[in-house]
């Protein structure tokens, strides 16, 4: 079996989650090459982590949802891959379907575990916002899987890139006119490690100051709830949930959250889940490793001063 890596980049930089889907495709033990399209970005980059061979489409333009799907299906059939790997990013969720219905494959999102199983991959991803944890084959000859970031770690394994040049014709309309960078400054709650995420219990938006400190101190991203969000005191980029962004951290810290089974639908596959809540009858104690039952005006200043000696 072979694999097509989709080697996502942003401002400028290979995404972690292209070094875990090399990764995760070389521990699977398949033949496979990396695909990149357009970016000033160092492809070569992916030979860090195992890829030999990337084809880099030096496509001017914003992002295209058309004219990458045509792309990634065009680089699939060239290459003769069964398999085409991305993430389950914004990007990944978009693209996938457009891909699988060119090159009528089937598609399995956000997989949160891969193994090759006689010929054919065998695929765990989570059904019905996580209530359901489905065991899938996929029986089409081409397919199509994006996979939940930071689930795979990225391990170096370092071989030297053969980075081949192409060009296309194909045609990028307009889509996207002008990407507004403002929220790209900060770091992804889907790729980072630390995830430090508040709900309603931080009262209002005057507090957040709370969920700030502690996650810079920790090196964290921030995160929310929906009633944050849905009450303006966030923005929805922010969200973690059903409705919101899947996150897969090794430390999740939810403070004032009560923990509704759409928010743990976002944040239930986090390796470490700290819950900071004044009710001990929170529902999130039920997922939490630890559980802090206090007022978080209390504890979080004193952890913050912690954490900052
Ligand atoms: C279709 C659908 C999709 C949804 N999608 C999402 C989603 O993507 N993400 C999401 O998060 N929600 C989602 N929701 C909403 C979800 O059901 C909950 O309403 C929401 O998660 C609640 O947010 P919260 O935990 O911040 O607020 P609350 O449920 O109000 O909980 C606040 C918590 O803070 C605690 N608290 C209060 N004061 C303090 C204090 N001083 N110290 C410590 N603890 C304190 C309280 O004990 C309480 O547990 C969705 C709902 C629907 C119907």
């Amino acid at each position: 079996m072979k694999a097509l890596v989709f080697a996502e980049h942003k401002d400028g930089q290979l995404r972690k989650i292209a070094f875990e889907n090399v990764s995760l495709v070389k521990q699977l033990g398949l033949d496979f090459e990396c695909v990149v399209i357009g970016g000033d970005v160092n492809a070569a980059e992916l030979g860090k982590y195992g890829a030999a061979k990337v084809s880099h489409y030096n496509k001017a333009g914003n992002y295209s949802p058309d004219g990458y799907a045509t792309i990634l299906a065009d680089a699939v059939n060239s290459s003769g891959a069964d398999v085409l790997v991305m993430g389950a990013t914004s990007m990944g969720k978009d693209l996938a379907p457009r891909v699988g219905a060119k090159l009528n494959a089937a598609v399995a999102s956000d997989c949160t575990q891969v193994e090759v199983d006689g010929g054919n991959l065998k695929i765990v991803r989570p059904m019905y916002a996580g209530k359901v944890q489905a065991t899938i084959k996929l029986t089409s000859a081409k397919k199509v899987i994006t996979v939940r970031p930071n689930v795979y770690g990225a391990t170096e394994n370092a071989v030297t890139a053969n980075i081949e040049s192409k060009s296309s014709d194909v045609d990028f309309k307009t889509v996207v006119k002008e990407i507004i960078s403002g929220a790209g400054a900060k770091l992804d709650v889907t790729e980072a490690d630390i995830v430090v995420s508040g709900g309603r219990g931080l009262k209002g938006p005057e507090n957040w100051h709370l969920i700030e400190d502690l996650a810079t101190a920790l090196g964290a991203a921030q995160g929310a709830s929906r009633a944050a969000v849905d009450a303006g005191w966030r923005p929805h980029d922010e969200q973690v949930g059903q409705t919101g962004k899947t996150v897969a951290p090794s430390l999740y810290i939810a403070i004032g959250i009560s923990g509704a089974i759409q928010h743990l639908a976002g944040m239930s596959s986090s390796k470490y889940i700290v819950a900071i809540n004044k009710d001990p009858e929170a529902p999130i104690f039920k997922i939490a490793d630890y559980g802090i039952v206090a007022d978080l005006f209390d504890v979080v200043p004193r952890m913050i001063e912690e954490l900052k000696k």
